[in-house]
């Protein structure tokens, strides 16, 4: 039985292959899902091809396959949807909502305070381009009002956003539509209800948000669970040289997140067929365990070192 109640995701960036980290992510949001007899989906968040790495994101693909995810509808990739993220847009700036800006990245660099997550916009181009100006990106008017919500794993959380980030980018000046939109517009067409993310997200949900109100779409609920870091407290990334989980130990990998989620998976799971593993960790899994905090995980050795 499929609850009509309760739809949740997994949306990777296939900037490098799946490791520790993003499994987690995907665990997490896939356990929540099953435990409410809620769909779960997967979306490709492909929007910089100058990130993505070739082959990623069917590597991703994959190996969620070979850990035995099983999604509920097609994936869909948000490098085909410019026109939806055109068109959320355009409700916004016919609504004067949104506006365009000219201001290039010195200028408001030299005039910015430096908010949660850098410069907070001065608002120079607010009541118009300032004369002589082209339109080089887009940006979504916010204000002095606290946004405030309840995050199922993180408790109460509140941010200003006309103090702490500004006027946020929808659209970028290299004419790519930002995360925050594309985010926003496909959690809201595909209907999700309920988002389980890695905490690393938790200071853009207030701009998320602000912006369902701002498009009078619905908010779903939250749970932002804990980054796995490596042993120098570095989010576990492509950068940071997170390793690919490989699939040959799946049963031992995925106990190993399932610990990292607050579990306590008996020895044998880890050599049980897959389904039983899962029905297991579906039968367990309780968002009250899973602890808030950065998590250090050793790394898995490489198996092909
Ligand atoms: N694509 C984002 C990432 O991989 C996740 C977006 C989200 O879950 O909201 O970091």
């Amino acid at each position: 039985l499929i609850s009509p109640h309760y739809i949740g995701r997994f949306a990777p960036s296939p900037t490098g292959p799946l490791h520790f980290g993003s499994l987690v992510a995907a665990t997490a949001s896939y356990l929540d899902a099953r435990a409410h007899n809620g769909r779960w989906l997967v979306r490709m968040e492909d929007l910089d091809k100058l990130r993505e790495v070739a082959g990623a994101a069917q590597d991703i693909i994959d190996t969620l396959v070979s850990f035995g995810f099983q999604w509920d509808a097609e994936i869909i990739y948000q490098s085909q949807r410019d026109d939806i993220y055109r068109q959320a847009l355009e409700q916004l700036t016919s609504q004067q909502l949104a506006y365009p800006c000219g201001c290039s990245r010195k200028e408001i660099n030299s005039a910015a305070q430096m908010g949660i997550d850098g410069p907070v916009y001065p608002g120079f181009c607010r009541d118009g381009l300032t004369e002589g100006k082209q339109p080089r990106s887009w940006r979504l008017l916010v204000n002095n009002e606290s946004i405030n919500f309840e995050d199922r794993v993180q408790g109460k959380h509140s941010q200003i956003l006309g103090r702490q980030v500004g006027d946020f980018v929808l659209k970028r000046a290299d004419g790519l539509f930002a995360y925050q939109l594309a985010v926003v517009a496909d959690d809201a067409l595909q209907g999700v209800t309920h988002i389980v993310r890695g905490a690393d997200l938790l200071d853009s949900t207030p701009r998320q948000i602000f912006l369902q109100q701002q498009l009078a779409v619905n908010s779903p609920e939250y749970a932002h669970i804990p980054v796995a870091t490596n042993l120098h407290g570095e989010k576990l990334s492509k950068q940071t040289r997170a390793q690919p989980v490989k699939h040959r130990d799946s049963g031992a990998v995925l106990c190993r997140v399932l610990s990292f989620l607050g579990m306590q998976p008996p020895a044998e799971l880890a050599n049980v067929p897959l389904d039983t593993l899962w029905d297991w960790a579906i039968q367990h899994w309780q968002v009250q365990m899973v602890p808030k905090m950065r998590r250090q995980v050793t790394l898995i050795p490489a198996e092909n070192e």
